[in-house]
């Protein structure tokens, strides 16, 4: 059985069909949407603000019942990485005690949560919330793991940088038990040096109004570091409809669909479909985008050409060295599946673009030193006179 995490665009027909996809397919099952809400929210999440539903208190108590009448669950996200220390506060502590508790009369049961902190501080109140640790966690090893279940966590989404390290996930299953998610649709480069950094901005930027710059900043060096190289395009940790298997096969039965930011304009209901079926002949990365027509600069991957990538990575155990200066593999398959003709006019217009739209750069150039600080006590400390006699 496969278990399905599934953004929520926190519409009541979109539940609907997803109630219907569950009664269709017998072997996947959508268990769970997961958001948070933007309208008078204190409390960061995963995601940005400016591209989030626009979502209070009220609409998501609507939402979680109707989800539960449903058959779904709801898991409310309050997983950033950083909360400037106000968790620890006592002022802050209270809001978010106060908060938890507006969140248990919404009837949300599940929390999706980064801090040990703020795991600490959910478990010390009376309401009995279910804990999912974030892929923010960064669990990449069964010790990782095992230390956020005995905190008393329920479930944890693997760091995606190990999707394709089948030991490794292997033995993060055997150590946590069943509660092993991973993200399928994954659309980041596999080795970023921004992930890290580019989840703090975020935390900052997901309350009530994001920067455009900070925004920005990551989006411009995401693309540009993607397309260095076409090949990267398989660098990214992606797991295909078909290969599901891989995962069921070594007792992984939770997947998530990242893509809250795509859930108002993409298509999310017929991502998740081909998830269901296991099968999917079209461009992958529209796929991992959830069909969202926005996202510019789209290089096309053919799925079906990357029938029996997988299976390298799956047989050997640390197939993958991370050092692709001495390794050809997935350009080799790259070439199979995209058409490096048409990739590189659009890796070409999408440097022009970035390159050319990069706020951070131009503050850099335009902003002059700050005058130094006044020292304001230089002058008075060269004329006291320190004559004690
Ligand atoms: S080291 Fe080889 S298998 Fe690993 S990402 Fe690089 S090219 Fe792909």
């Amino acid at each position: 059985m496969k278990y399905f995490s599934v953004p929520a665009d926190f519409s009541k027909q979109t539940i609907d069909k997803y109630a219907r996809l569950n009664e269709a397919y017998t072997g996947s099952k959508v268990v769970e949407t997961y958001g948070n809400i933007t309208v008078d929210n204190r409390w960061g999440s995963g995601r940005t603000v400016n591209l989030l539903p626009e979502v209070g208190l009220d609409k998501l108590a609507e939402y979680v019942s109707y989800s539960r009448e449903k058959n779904i669950d709801f898991n409310y996200t309050m997983n950033a990485s950083y909360m400037g220390n106000r968790e620890f506060e006592s002022q802050t502590i209270a809001a978010i005690k106060t908060f938890l508790g507006e969140l248990h009369e919404a009837g949300v049961g599940w929390l999706t949560v980064t801090m040990p902190s703020l795991i600490e501080l959910v478990r010390s109140v009376k309401y009995d919330f279910r804990l999912k640790a974030s892929a923010i966690c960064q669990v990449t090893n069964p010790d990782k793991a095992l230390a956020y279940k005995r905190m008393g966590v329920d479930r944890i989404v693997v760091d995606e940088s190990i999707n394709r390290d089948f030991k490794t996930l292997e033995r993060i299953r055997n150590c946590f038990g069943s509660g092993v998610e991973i993200i399928a649709n994954v659309i980041c480069y596999k080795n970023c040096i921004y992930r890290m950094f580019h989840y703090n901005q975020i935390s900052g930027d997901s309350i009530d109004q994001a920067n455009k710059t900070s925004c920005d900043f990551f989006v411009n060096r995401c693309v540009l570091q993607r397309y260095q190289n076409i090949s990267n395009l398989l660098r990214i940790n992606w797991i295909r409809p078909e290969d599901l298997h891989y995962y069921t096969g070594i007792g992984i039965n939770y997947f998530k669909l990242q893509g809250r930011q795509a859930v108002m304009r993409g298509d999310p209901v017929k991502a998740l479909e081909y998830y269901f079926k296991e099968d999917y002949d079209g461009d992958l990365m529209e796929l991992l985008d959830m069909f969202d027509p926005m996202t510019r600069f789209r290089v096309r991957m053919d799925n079906k050409e990357l029938t029996g990538f997988i299976d390298a990575f799956y047989r050997k155990e640390n197939f993958c060295k991370n050092d692709c200066t001495g390794c050809s593999y997935c350009e080799t398959f790259a070439k199979k599946c995209i058409d490096f003709k048409k990739a590189r006019e659009v890796v070409d217009m999408a440097k022009e673009f970035y390159c050319g739209y990069d706020d951070y750069r131009q503050m850099l150039q335009d902003t002059e030193p700050a005058k130094p600080v006044e020292k304001l006590f230089q002058d008075y400390s060269m004329n006291v006179n320190f004559d004690f006699e």
